[in-house]
């Protein structure tokens, strides 16, 4: 059932699930010819429902942490400023570290959290984004993984919230703009 202050679905549950298994995959590929796990760093908070159905449907041992940034408030639109609230644990030097975040936008958070940890002289960095809005970037940032490429809308549900509702919903869908311009 639709919810309420949702316009239309997006990715339907089956269709994330289908895509999330080819990810793994390829991540499985990518990450066959590895000495170490990979440390999965997960982008919270959007990022959650993601990694814990990327990992379950990785054949691969891997190593997870988190980190929490903060850019956006409860507007729908970046303020371009980024902000740590979140750091990892682990010492990432000479480690192979994978990036997942739930959706690439202006490019801004990650370009910011991809920098911040190359400084820490990781062995390889990579990253994976469950989304990507290629005609909303303003600074390059490349992925080696994307889920699917998405119109320019404000999408919630999957991990993705506005104003911290809808994360739990199952599948992603494009938020009524009533709803973010009362
Ligand atoms: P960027 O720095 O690339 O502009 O922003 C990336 C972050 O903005 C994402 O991690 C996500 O938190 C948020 N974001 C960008 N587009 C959307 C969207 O359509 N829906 C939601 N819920 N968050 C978004
Ligand atoms: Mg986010």
């Amino acid at each position: 059932m639709l919810h309420d202050d949702l316009k239309s679905v997006l990715l339907t549950e089956e269709e994330i699930r289908t895509r999330v298994a080819e990810l793994a995959a390829m991540m499985d590929s990518a990450c066959a010819a590895a000495e170490q796990p990979p440390l999965m760093i997960g982008v919270l908070k959007g990022s959650f429902m993601f990694i814990a159905d990327l990992i379950r449907a990785l054949k691969t041992e891997c190593a997870v942490d988190f980190m929490a940034v903060s850019s956006y408030g409860a507007k729908s639109e970046t303020s371009g400023q980024v902000r740590i609230l979140k750091d990892i644990g682990e010492n990432i030097e000479g480690r192979d570290v994978i990036v997942i975040e739930d959706i690439l936008d202006s490019g801004i958070t990650l370009r910011y959290i991809l920098d911040l940890l190359n400084a820490r002289r990781p062995k390889s960095v990579k990253l994976c984004a469950l989304l990507d809005k290629p005609a909303r970037r303003k600074v390059p940032v490349e992925a080696q993984f994307i889920g699917f490429s998405i119109p320019d809308e404000f999408v919630v549900g999957y991990g993705l919230d506005y104003a911290e509702k809808y994360r739990g919903l199952p599948y992603i869908g494009v938020l009524k703009p009533s709803v973010y311009m009362e």
